[in-house]
């Protein structure tokens, strides 16, 4: 498929071939039309997927080929989480928009002065770029103008609510005309996201496109099979004590488990916290601003709870327990190797999980190699259809259909990263 199939207009698809972009990503394709014929949309996608390229792409051809309101404000406006985000869309926008006629762009953040800001308000714009506390501040003494808003975009629309900004994102979108198109992107649709999308969508089209296998290229993937739980506890203390750098996220499948891992692993010397839905907004923010500051290196968190964290110096995700479904296993894995950096998926299964494990690998596209853990006697998976015994046998062989997917590493990854002394099932057993 082309960019022009999409039917973009000319100018777009100049500045398309000008940043090297060949074909649209699957976001793209479906959000593309989607926007363009003036829906409202709701996309599951994570960073890596093409998302900023697009929401912006339909909205600038939007704003090109519609006549403008006179007056002040802006046409389009893109919230983000952070700074750093808002930064980079208004620099793809520019990049975008940069064989159409003087388009308006500007940023509003937090952290820098207001004068500047003030006067950018002034002004007409097309695209403006902000985030929601200092969005609102302006909003609220009366210097932002939406007579002429047309389209919203909230992006990464699960971290603007982790980071609590849920009141200040429903006070701007009650301020705006009905009349707008709203587009939300999220890596996720669940619990209060979902909530605030039926609030804020009309009739959205739907789009969910799972994660890129390039967006987890840089995560490597282990599994360690264990006998039980105790043995699960020891393994994951021991591989937290080999570590030499990085912080980790574990996730446990329950909020009491969750409590009761982060208080084992505090007693084993880390500094660790839990991270669960039934603490209070507050207490989860400060836990989430200290591991930020690297003041908690071992976060214990839950699904929910975790979601889109953003913090690259996450080097490790351990599965303590495997996650409900494969989605929720890219969501998990999704916390490590952010922002260029390389991470590793650690996870823990018993025998009878190894269905599990395989669900995963066939969801993914990607092999989870099987290594056992210096000093832990080797547990192996059960073949397809064993019942077996709980606890495992070492020495039983492998099947010769095992050999190559999950058992073995891909190559060199027994050796790579931090929290290692690792190696394979194999040559485990070969010694
Ligand atoms: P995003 O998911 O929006 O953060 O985009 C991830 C990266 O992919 C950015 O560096 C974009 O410039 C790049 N990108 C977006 N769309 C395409 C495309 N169709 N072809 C090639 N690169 C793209």
């Amino acid at each position: 498929m082309s960019f022009a199939s999409l039917n973009l207009i000319p100018p777009l698809l100049r500045a398309l071939e000008g940043a090297g972009y060949e074909h649209p990503t699957p976001i793209q394709a479906s959000a593309i039309p989607a926007m363009l014929a003036g829906r409202d949309v709701m996309a599951c996608a994570q960073t890596g997927t093409g998302k900023t390229a697009a929401f912006l792409l339909p909205t600038l051809q939007r704003l090109e080929e519609r006549r403008a309101r006179p007056g002040r404000g802006p046409r389009a406006l893109v919230l983000t989480p952070t700074r750093e985000l808002a930064t980079q869309v208004k620099d793809a926008a520019s990049l975008y928009a940069k064989e159409l006629r003087h388009l308006q762009l500007g940023t509003i953040v937090g952290g820098v002065p207001y004068p500047a800001q003030q006067k950018l308000l002034m002004r007409p714009l097309d695209v403006l770029v902000a985030t929601p506390g200092r969005f609102l501040d302006h909003m609220e003494r009366g210097r932002v103008d939406f007579t002429r808003l047309e389209i919203v975009i909230l992006d990464e629309a699960d971290r603007m609510l982790d980071m609590g900004f849920l009141a200040d994102v429903e006070r701007i979108m009650a301020a705006m005309p009905a009349t707008r198109q709203t587009v939300m992107f999220s890596a996720t649709f669940e619990g209060s996201i979902a909530t605030l999308a039926g609030r804020l969508l009309k009739d959205p089209e739907r789009i969910r496109i799972a994660p890129t296998e390039a967006h987890n290229a840089k995560i490597a993937q282990h599994v360690h099979y264990v006998s039980d739980v105790t043995q699960k506890k020891a393994m994951l203390l021991a591989l937290l004590n080999e570590a030499p750098v990085g912080q980790a996220i574990v996730f446990t499948g329950t909020k009491h488990g969750a409590d009761r891992l982060a208080t084992a692993i505090g007693h084993s010397g880390h500094a660790a916290a839990a991270l669960h839905g039934d603490m209070r907004q507050g207490a989860r923010n400060r836990t989430l601003a200290q591991f930020r500051a690297g003041a908690v290196r071992v976060l214990v968190a839950t699904d929910v709870a975790a979601r889109g964290i953003d913090v690259a110096a996450i080097s490790h995700v351990f599965n303590y327990d495997l996650p409900r479904s494969a989605e929720d296993y890219v969501h998990r894995i999704g916390r490590t190797g952010r922002a260029g950096q390389s991470g590793q998926a650690v996870s823990f299964a018993t025998r009878a999980e190894r269905g599990a494990v395989k669900r995963i690998e066939r969801f993914t596209g990607q092999p989870i190699a099987a290594l056992a853990v210096a000093g832990f006697p080797v547990t192996e998976p059960l073949a397809d259809g064993e019942a077996g015994p709980a606890s495992a046998g070492r020495g039983r062989p492998q099947r010769a259909g095992d050999r190559n997917r999950p058992g073995r590493p891909r190559d060199g990854q027994g050796a790579q990263g931090g929290f290692a002394r690792r190696r394979p099932v194999d040559a485990a057993r070969a010694r």
